[in-house]
Parts: structure tokens; sequence; C-alpha cells
């Protein structure tokens, strides 16, 4: 059957009736890959397996989110949305308010922003208020202005954008057969690992405590996994047990020091056994590089955290031998090629058009 979104493909355990319009992409059914050489090197004699995320419409799971919100918005009538974003969440605004027909306000911070995802915003018609401030700063003004002006907001504190986003909690049951044994997520805002949450516990047919009513809450799920949240140091209020006030780290999309999800995520962590814990600029970098030259995946900075994590709890034994790992990464390289290419292009041989030139660099290379 023709795979029209994830609202039409699990309408039955999300908050919309049958004649809801889905406003959609076709977003979702992302693959789940597994790993087939880190683990190796690692020793590690379980599964890793990578939610790509950064397969979606726009390039992040932020669509997920984005397809429900939306659709609920034109479904109340709404005629413009609104968010504050490190980036991904307004790309997605902007595509899905493109999708509608509306209007999308976008709130970015100056400066500290991939280009790929600014781009994203004005090529779908976005507004894009850029504010001398950051994603915090942005999420204060956006809470202010929609008490004043007929906006929705369409950030993660909207509960239909922690909706969309559980599903793919559900994808990655369908796909194994049963949920993972740990499930890793970078965390900024938040609201991701608590719509994992949300997911996985609605497949076992109980309820979260970020959930809505009105759905069904069958199981299909006996197991669920333990939530490992993992932050870039510089930017990690759930280490640091509250709000960092210069949150800095070259992980732009989880540049976050005012997580709006704080409760929802601390009670995924403390009900399913799991952990936050802090990665360094370098280590998630290095993470990033290590997945595209080892697996031939490509996540942007921010994703990688999660893959960087679980490697280094599973050399501490934390993350047990034998055991299936989920890291989810949540957004694609391509959006920040800067990144890439300020790290120095190796690999970049440069010779005379002639044969002998040619041949000589494959030679030298050949392995
Ligand atoms: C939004 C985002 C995150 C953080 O997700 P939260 O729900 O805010 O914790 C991580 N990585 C990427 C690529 C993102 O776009």
């Amino acid at each position: 059957m023709h795979y029209t979104g994830l609202v039409n493909r699990y309408r039955s355990r999300l908050p919309f009736a049958p004649e809801v319009r889905a406003v959609t992409l076709n977003e979702g059914n992302t693959p789940l890959i597994e790993l087939v050489n880190i683990p190796k090197r690692a020793g590690f004699e379980g599964r890793i397996l990578v939610k790509f995320e950064g397969l979606n419409p726009t390039g992040s799971f932020k669509d997920r989110g984005m397809t429900a919100a939306v659709t609920q918005a034109v479904h109340e009538g709404s005629k413009a949305i609104i968010c504050a974003s490190t980036g991904n969440t307004s790309a997605a605004a902007a595509a899905y308010a493109a999708r509608a027909g509306i209007t999308a306000f976008v709130l970015i911070p100056d400066g500290k922003i991939a280009l790929g995802k600014l781009a994203q915003a004005v090529v779908h018609g976005a507004v894009v208020v850029q504010i001398q401030g950051n994603f915090d700063d942005g999420m204060r003004l956006v809470k202010e202005v929609a008490q004043t002006t007929p906006v929705a907001i369409v950030n993660s504190i909207n509960p239909y954008r922690l909706q969309g986003q559980k599903t793919a909690a559900f994808e990655i049951i369908e796909a194994l057969g049963r949920a993972p044994d740990y499930h890793c997520l970078p965390v900024g805002n938040a609201g991701n690992i608590s719509a994992y949450w949300m997911g996985y516990k609605e497949a076992t047919g109980q309820r979260a405590t970020a959930s809505m009513g009105g759905y069904s809450l069958e199981a299909f799920s006996n197991n669920l996994p333990k939530m490992a949240g993992y932050q870039a140091a510089g930017a990690a209020p759930f280490l640091r047990g509250g709000r960092v006030a210069n949150p800095e780290t070259v992980a732009t999309a989880i540049r976050i020091g005012d997580p709006q999800s704080w409760d929802h995520a601390w009670a995924a962590q403390k009900e399913s056994g799991g952990w936050f814990d802090e990665c360094t600029d370098a280590e998630i970098l290095a993470t990033q590089r290590l997945l595209a030259e080892q697996e031939g995946v490509w996540c942007e900075p921010a994703s990688a955290t999660s893959l960087c994590g679980a490697l280094r709890d599973i050399k501490s034994g934390k993350i047990v031998q034998g055991a299936t790992v989920v890291c989810t990464l949540t957004g694609n390289g391509l959006k920040d090629p800067d990144i890439v290419i300020q790290a120095g292009l190796k690999g970049l041989v440069q010779v005379a058009a002639e044969r002998g030139a040619v041949e000589q660099a494959i030679v030298s290379q050949l392995r």
C-alpha cells in the first residue's frame, strides 16, 4: 500500500479523528540501519542499530512532530505558525507551512545556525526573524508573542509535536519485533527523549507522563528499553542539575540551556532505569567522522552524540555485552557541510591533468 506519512499510518494511536486531514510530506518510515564495522571494532557482541532520521523530507526527525502539529493547527483554523529554532524546527515548520498554504514565522539565533538549515527556511518562504540572542531567548519570546498575536506555537511545548515524534519508537519495535534493550539519544530541548519514552510505554499498553488522552494504548511490545540521553558538555543542564546560562557547543542543534521538556525527560530516565551523560565537542565530531568513514552514514554533529555516548558506555560495560542498542541519528550531515570542510579536506589530492600523475595518485593510495 502507498505510504502516506505517519499521521495516516498511526492514526489510531494518535489524537486525530478519522476526518482530520493530514498535512504530510510522507515523513517517517525511516531506515533502521544495523552497524556492521563499528561494533566489531569496539569488541561489542551485541547489535548497534541507527534510526536514521536524517532521511525525513527536510532532513531531520522534526518532520515527525511537525506533520502532527501543523495538521492540528490547520484543523483548528490557524493561518500562521511560529517557532524558535536552532535550525531544524524552522526548516520543518517552513516546509509544512508551505504544504498547508499558511505562514511560518521562525525565530533563529544570530549566527550558530547551520547554513543549510537557514537556506531551508528561506527557500520554503518562511518569515525568518533573526534575534540577537540564543535559542532560549527565542523560546521565551515565542511564548510571549503567541499570547498577543494569532499564531500557533509549533515548538515541542505543543503536545502534538511529541505525539508525532513518538511514532519512531513504534517503527523500531515493528522492525526489531521488540523494543531494544537501550535507546540512546542526543538531548537538547528534551522533547525527543520524552516522545520516544511515550511511544515505548504506549506500545506496552501504558500511558507516559507526556501522553494525551483519547487514543489506543493496545500493547504490541512486551519490553521497554533503558533510555540514555547524551548532551554536549557545554550545553548539559541535565548533568548540571539546572539551567545553563550560556550554552556553547559545535553541535548547534542541541545548543540549549533551558530544556522545555525537563520533567518529562527526567521521568523517562527514572522510569526506564536509564541515565544522562555528556560528550565533549571533540568526541562528538570524532564520532560523526567515524560513522561516516566506517559505515557510510553521515549525520550532523548533534546526532552523533547518541552513538558517541553509546560507544563510551559499551566500553565501560554500563551497556552490557550482547544487548541490542538503538541510537537515533536525528539529522542529516548534508545540512552542515561547513563543519567537515573546516576540519580540512582529508583525501583531496591535487595533480596535473595527465595520465601519469593520476595513476601515481591512485597507486600511492591503494590499500
Ligand atoms: C532538535 C534536534 C535535537 C534535539 O532534540 P530535542 O527534542 O530538542 O532534545 C538533536 N539533534 C538534532 C539534529 C535536532 O534537530
